[in-house]
């Protein structure tokens, strides 16, 4: 009796029930003539078209999403032509119109001269992969969005003023551009708080928020929530003039929504104070003096009586 190593498999019949038993679908292209050779009958199961459909090179670039066809069959073809082993990500066209992620890892066969003559690979179905993957993206895409937001108001934050000013501040002094900025206090808010209780100080912060945010109609104007009751309004490319006009019309809408504010020592409604300041900055500017400066113009407007715009 002749036993066998353990490591040599004879029979191609236990090759091709190999193939064809794995989750990975097996495929030959001939590279003269770009036909497929052989495709593993699983295909047919992932994809809904049968073996037979798979002739040539052009029925798989046929069956790729159009995004994917500009890029991927000429990347493998360079990487073949190369003799170089490779391998890419594609949505391959389902027979029912659907896409499935597949990733093909391909291996170049080349006879003894080094001529290449066929390619052989695996199709893997990575939708799944593909899915975490994207949902990976979309939650990253999320928590950033959220950590630039206020979760009171659903205003920008803190944290994304910093970064926009920081921006504005350098666009402005590369293009001499003037940049304004609106700082806002609301007036006895710790007396409004004290009377109406906290939740309703909450909700009075909430529509502050939203009545501010119509009075900015460029897109790159940023209202934001600077701390507690304190909003911040930033206007890139935006004059003197105009930034008063903006200014007028946030203590304006304010004094339209006619909020209560029986505690209030300027009047029986919520006001606000507002700190306008514009430069157009030159190196020797620091932003952070800048921000200052508007910070005390409102320190002032407190200070001449409240309901004012300094
Ligand atoms: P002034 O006119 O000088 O600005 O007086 P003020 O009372 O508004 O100023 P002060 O800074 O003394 O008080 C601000 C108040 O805003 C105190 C604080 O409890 C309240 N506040 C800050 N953040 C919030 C918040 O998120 N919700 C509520 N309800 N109140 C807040
Ligand atoms: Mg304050
Ligand atoms: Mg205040």
């Amino acid at each position: 009796m002749t036993t066998q190593a353990p490591n040599q498999i004879t029979d191609p019949d236990v090759y091709k029930t190999l193939l064809e038993s794995t989750k990975a679908i097996p495929w030959k292209i001939d590279w003269a003539t770009m036909q497929f050779a052989y495709i593993g009958p699983q295909i047919e199961k992932l994809l809904g078209w049968n073996t037979d459909s798979w002739v040539s090179a052009e029925d798989w670039i046929a069956r790729m999403h159009p995004d994917d066809r500009a890029v991927v069959p000429n990347y493998c073809i360079a990487q073949s032509k190369a003799g170089h082993d490779h391998e890419a990500d594609y949505r391959a066209l389902t027979k029912s119109g659907g896409y499935i992620w597949i990733r093909d890892v391909v291996h170049v066969v080349r006879d003894a001269e080094g001529e290449v003559t066929a390619l052989i690979g695996f199709m893997f179905d990575i939708s799944e992969r593909k899915k975490t993957e994207e949902e990976v993206l979309r939650l990253q895409k999320e928590l950033e969005h959220l950590s630039y937001k206020d979760g009171l108001t659903d205003l920008p934050n803190r944290r994304m003023f910093d970064s926009v000013i920081e921006l504005e501040w350098l666009n402005a002094k590369r293009y001499r551009h003037p940049l304004s900025l609106i700082l806002m206090d609301i007036d006895f808010f710790k007396q409004y708080n004290d009377h109406y209780g906290h939740l309703q100080g909450d909700a009075c912060l909430k529509q502050v928020a939203q009545v501010l945010g119509q009075a900015v109609t460029r897109s790159r104007d940023l209202i934001a929530r600077f701390g507690g009751e304190e909003f911040v309004i930033v206007l890139p490319e935006t004059d003197a003039v105009a930034a008063r006009t903006i200014a007028e019309r946030c203590q304006h809408l304010i004094q339209q929504a006619n909020i209560p504010h029986q505690q209030s020592q300027v009047a029986n409604i919520l006001t606000i104070s507002l700190g306008v300041n514009t430069i157009i900055p030159s190196q020797k500017d620091d932003l952070f003096a800048f921000i200052e400066k508007t910070d005390q113009q409102l320190y002032q407007a407190k200070q001449n009586g409240r309901n004012l715009i300094i």
